[in-house]
C-alpha cells in the first residue's frame, strides 16, 4: 500500500501526490462512501477483536497516505531499511530495538510478504 501500485484502480501514493481526478477517486482528501477496500486486521490477524469489531477486516474508505501520520511514515521506512539490510535502528542489539519498532516491523513485514505472495507466478 505504500508502494506504486499494479492496477491503476488501485490507490498509489506516488500518483495521487500529483493527480487530482486520482484524488478524487481514492478520497485523499475526504472519505469515500463506498469503500476502497478491506485489509485483514492487523490486532487479530483475521480473528475478530474489538478493533474490527469481531469482522476480522477493517475497511479502507480514503486514500491510505491520507490517513497516515508523519511518524508512522518513518516506522514504515526504518523497517524496510531493517527489512533489506539488516539496519537496526537504535543502538544494540535485536534485544535493545524498542517494542514500538517490533509492532511495527511486524505489521510491514506481513504487507510485504502479502505483497510477494502477489508476484509468484501460478
Ligand atoms: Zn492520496
Ligand atoms: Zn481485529
Amino acid at each position: 500500500m505504500f508502494q506504486a501500485a499494479r492496477e491503476p484502480s488501485f490507490p498509489s501514493c506516488t500518483v495521487c501526490r500529483t493527480d487530482l481526478q486520482a484524488r478524487e477517486n481514492w478520497g485523499c482528501d475526504a472519505p469515500l462512501e463506498v469503500p476502497l477496500m478491506d485489509v485483514e486486521c492487523v490486532r487479530c490477524q483475521g480473528d475478530g477483536c474489538e478493533r474490527c469489531a469481531g469482522r476480522g477486516h477493517v475497511e479502507i474508505d480514503r486514500c491510505p497516505w491520507s490517513i497516515v501520520s508523519h511518524a508512522d511514515r518513518v516506522a514504515v521506512q526504518v523497517c524496510l531499511v531493517f527489512l533489506e539490510y539488516g539496519t537496526l535502528p537504535f543502538a544494540g542489539g535485536l534485544l535493545d530495538q524498542p517494542g514500538a519498532f517490533w509492532d511495527a516491523w511486524h505489521v510491514v513485514a506481513r504487507v510485504r510478504d502479502a505483497d510477494r505472495a502477489k508476484d509468484v507466478p501460478k
